[in-house]
């Protein structure tokens, strides 16, 4: 069931003949249900000429078959740019706290809130990395192209982290704080900072956190 992961598709196609049937997963919110639908519409338009019978499951993006996973992120890829298309999507992402941008993206395009937060991290101007937790840890992590560290998935939320808060206490704090790169990058340089975001959703037991360079760019992490 849903973990807020918005790659994996968790919806089925199947065809037979002319016919397609596309299955969605039972208790997806409108917005993931949104992004099930494009996920496999894309792969209707784009590779028609794989196997006709369940092309697609959820579990795909989990695939350890390099050919499957090309195809998963093609699909994902595609109905990333149908549903949040780079000149509306941009307009969400000016604001100072990045949340308050992905939350209207997510409200006004009728997208979720990690699927939202994905867009803004592609589409932001400063180098960032999305950091979604469950548990307490690292689940996974969504860096820009440009985001200079590496954020190993498992790592446990440390106290620096205002994310910290809700696993400790059941809420944290939306405002921005400036922690020690360390706190998510263990390689980082000694007294190098990350300007971190952090949002709760209880309702998913889950946590995620926007990390971004500071103002000026560092030379190095
Ligand atoms: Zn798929």
């Amino acid at each position: 069931m849903s973990d807020g992961v918005p790659v994996g598709a968790r919806a089925t196609l199947a065809r037979v003949g002319a016919e397609s049937i596309i299955s969605i997963a039972a208790g997806l919110s409108i917005g993931e249900r949104r992004f099930a639908i494009a996920h496999e519409i894309a792969h209707l338009l784009m590779h028609a000429m794989q196997s006709s019978l369940g092309l697609c499951t959820g579990e795909d993006m989990a695939t350890t078959d390099d050919e499957r996973f090309r195809l998963e992120v093609e699909a994902s890829d595609c109905a990333t740019h149908v549903l949040m298309p780079v000149a509306i999507a941009r307009q969400f992402c000016g604001e100072t706290n990045p949340w308050h941008g992905i939350r209207a993206m997510a409200d006004e395009l009728l997208v979720s809130t990690p699927a939202a937060a994905r867009r803004f991290i592609e589409l932001s101007d400063r180098p960032a990395a999305l950091v979604y937790q469950v548990e307490g840890r690292v689940k996974w992590v969504h860096p820009s192209a440009a985001f200079p560290g590496f954020i190993p998935r498992k790592r446990s939320v440390r106290r620096e982290s205002p994310a910290f808060g809700f696993w400790n206490q059941g809420a944290c704090s939306n405002d921005g704080a400036v922690v020690p790169a360390r706190v998510w990058i263990p390689s980082a340089e000694e007294g190098a900072t990350l300007v971190e975001h952090a949002i709760a959703s209880p309702e998913f037991g889950s946590a995620m956190s926007i990390v971004s360079l500071p103002s000026p760019l560092p030379a190095e992490l």
